[in-house]
């Protein structure tokens, strides 16, 4: 058996032209949404992602400003801007690229963002309404993930969903997701003691681990929706997912790729984040 591709590519192009149009429509009526990020130093993956964001942003006719500062910028000098873009009325949305140079208190920054414009959903109180089943601003790669899930047609009510990893950003908040969605959900970590029985149950496996080719085919019960959210760099400078494609593909009935699978979601997730703030 060969699994479905979930081609998150197509999908998140789809979700792009949706929100374009939204955006033209409230861009009639006078109003645009806004979204400001901030980059802090020079790490090159950091700047090639908020490059991205700005291209995703203006291609849908946000308002976009990008503030890049340099590696010295102080705690004081960021907190500052971050509370001049909490009181700006034209930015809706405000995006803390992470990591931050080693100098900055991350977890003060983040905490300094309104949570009405906390379109990353890292915030505390973000992280505290989808715990508690509010309406909040979801992260976007864990929001990502099951939009595919979705997109396949596939129910997850009563179905056995394993997550492997439970960082903050993703891990934990899919777990969640999963569950709101009433799948009955395991969240596997780096001490969990038997993975590939608990992968073997799974229907839907969640992969989120950070390491190349770690799940692998013989670890996938049969037809199974895997989502792969690692993003891997070998040595020869291919990309590669947290699940071994090639033989998991074998086993699954659907699967995402690495590339092309979550990664574009979670920009099409940044901006459906922004939209919905803008909305609020
Ligand atoms: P973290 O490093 O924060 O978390 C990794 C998790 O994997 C931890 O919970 C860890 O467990 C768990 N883990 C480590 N080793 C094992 C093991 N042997 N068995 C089971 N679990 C293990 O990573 P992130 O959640 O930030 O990211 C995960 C991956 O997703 C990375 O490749 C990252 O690049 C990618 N990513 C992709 C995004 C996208 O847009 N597609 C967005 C964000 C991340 P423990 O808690 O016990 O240490």
């Amino acid at each position: 058996m060969s699994a479905k591709i979930i081609d998150g590519k197509e999908t998140a192009r789809k979700l792009r032209e949706t929100i374009k149009t939204q955006v033209e429509n409230l861009k009639a009526k006078g109003f645009t949404p806004g979204l400001a990020v901030v980059l802090v130093g020079n790490d090159p993956a950091s700047q090639v992602y908020v490059g991205h964001k700005e291209k995703a942003c203006k291609e849908v006719g946000f308002h976009s400003e990008v503030y890049r500062l340099p590696e010295t910028t102080s705690q004081e000098e960021l907190l500052k801007l971050i509370d001049n873009l909490n009181n700006d009325k034209n930015i809706h949305g405000i995006l803390v690229q992470l990591p931050l140079p080693g100098h900055l208190n991350e977890k003060e920054v983040i905490n300094k963002i309104s949570p009405v414009k906390d379109v990353d959903g890292f915030h505390p109180l973000s992280a505290g309404a989808l715990f508690v089943g509010e309406k909040s601003l979801v992260p976007c790669t864990p929001k990502g993930c099951i939009h595919l899930i979705k997109e396949t047609g596939f129910d997850l009510q009563g179905k056995k969903a394993v997550v492997v990893g439970r960082s903050n950003i993703v891990g934990k908040p899919v777990a969640i997701l999963l569950l709101n969605e009433n799948a009955t959900v395991t969240i596997c970590h780096s001490r969990t003691k038997n993975l590939k029985a608990e992968l073997l149950e799974a229907d839907v496996v969640v992969a989120a681990v950070g390491k190349p080719n770690f799940i692998t085919g013989d670890m996938i019960k049969p037809g199974a929706v895997v989502i792969d959210v690692g993003i891997n760099r070998l040595d020869n400078g291919k990309l590669v997912g947290d699940v071994e494609f090639e033989t998991a593909k074998e086993k699954a009935g659907w699967i995402t790729p690495v590339p092309g699978g979550v990664g574009p979601m979670t920009i099409a997730m940044l901006l459906q984040n922004t939209l919905e703030a803008a909305q609020s």
